[in-house]
């Protein structure tokens, strides 16, 4: 499937829940967030109906489970089986905030799971009680072990940069890498939703980050890793794992964007950083057959914009957004 640009689409980003176990400052509000009710969110038999189309009919071959937090909704593990099971799926992945991932990596492999992305923007204790509002660390990193040991690879930690709050830490993430197979991404903070604090947070080019690597363990290498999308990936020359930088704002990598979102209450998002979405719960629910459901997501994939306006933060819809309810 092209859109009106001619990029090839083929990477869906399945949100399965609006619900998370933490409140990460840059994402979601301590408390009062208007989650939506259960009728809301597709059912599982909905949301594969859709995936099975995209995969069979439009070329979609990636598919990643995210939320709000994926391992929250109960039966995630039975419904990733599904999906594994949809001829043609290439890549099914998943990102998570780890919490829940020491219990559940080994029975996520065993479903088909190819790979995780974990989020982790801090090593220290007290920080991450900080920034996630949530105890959790411990936790994380035992998850962190349990991706490891099952076998969902590449493991990629995803790191956002917060000016000011864990910029420091670079150096320790590189660290990571160098004797584990781990990939470290570090992510460029976008400015989305009410949560985003516009003046206390300063945004930090991956660029600085990189050259504070790079004051600690010299030049860095080119680096490569499976399942790329739109990170820069180098090495500390020696090092097991890589280093990733996703400049989403500093540089944005829209002419070459595959992906396109879907909500956990049924709309499609053809950018992140658009207020465009195509309802497909009404049609699914009111009996539409596989025509025209094919017909409403081939408009939706060929509205995506030629690129993101996120730094444009008088636009009143980048505060209307919410990465949770995007799934990232
Ligand atoms: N709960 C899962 C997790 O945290 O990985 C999946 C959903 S979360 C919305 C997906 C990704 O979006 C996370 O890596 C998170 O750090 C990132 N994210 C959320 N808000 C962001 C923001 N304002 N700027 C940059 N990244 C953000
Ligand atoms: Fe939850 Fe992920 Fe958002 Fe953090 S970034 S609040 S873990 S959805």
């Amino acid at each position: 499937m092209r859109d009106q640009y001619e990029r090839t689409i083929e990477y869906l980003r399945l949100s399965v829940t609006d619900r998370c176990n933490l409140r990460c400052r840059y994402c979601m509000a301590e408390a009062g967030v208007a989650w939506k009710s259960p009728e809301e969110i597709l059912s599982y038999e909905e949301l594969e109906r859709l995936v099975r189309l995209m995969v069979t009919r439009l070329g979609i071959s990636h598919v990643r489970l995210t939320g709000g937090e994926p391992l929250v909704r109960q039966g995630i593990v039975d419904f990733a089986r599904r999906l594994r099971a949809v001829p043609g799926l290439r890549d099914l992945s998943l990102s998570t905030n780890g919490l829940l991932l020491a219990e559940m990596a080994g029975k996520l492999r065993q479903a088909g799971v190819d790979r995780v992305n974990i989020s982790l923007d801090t090593l220290r204790p007290e920080r991450f009680r900080e920034i996630a509002r949530r105890e959790g660390l411990p936790r994380v990193l035992a998850g962190v072990e349990a991706a490891l040991k099952a076998g969902l690879e590449p493991v990629k930690l995803n790191c956002v940069a917060l000016g000011g709050y864990n910029e420091d830490e670079v150096v320790d993430f590189a660290r990571l890498t160098l004797d584990r197979p781990l990939h470290v991404r570090f992510i460029e903070l976008m400015p989305l939703g009410t949560e985003y604090q516009w003046e206390a947070w300063r945004f930090v080019p991956a660029e600085a980050l990189r050259r504070r690597i790079e004051a600690a363990f010299g030049p860095l290498a080119p680096g490569e890793v499976r399942g790329a999308g739109p990170a820069r990936y180098l090495r500390i020359p020696g090092a097991v794992g890589t280093l990733g930088f996703i400049t989403a704002m500093s540089q944005h990598f829209c002419a070459d964007c595959n992906r396109v979102r879907l909500t956990a209450d049924g709309y499609l998002n053809p950018c992140l950083g658009s207020m465009l979405a195509t309802d497909l719960r009404a049609p699914l629910r009111a009996g539409a057959g596989d025509g025209e459901i094919l017909r409403l997501l081939t408009e939706a994939i060929s509205l995506k914009p030629e690129r993101h306006q996120m730094e444009d933060l008088t636009r009143p819809e980048n505060r209307q957004r919410r990465m949770s309810g995007i799934g990232g």
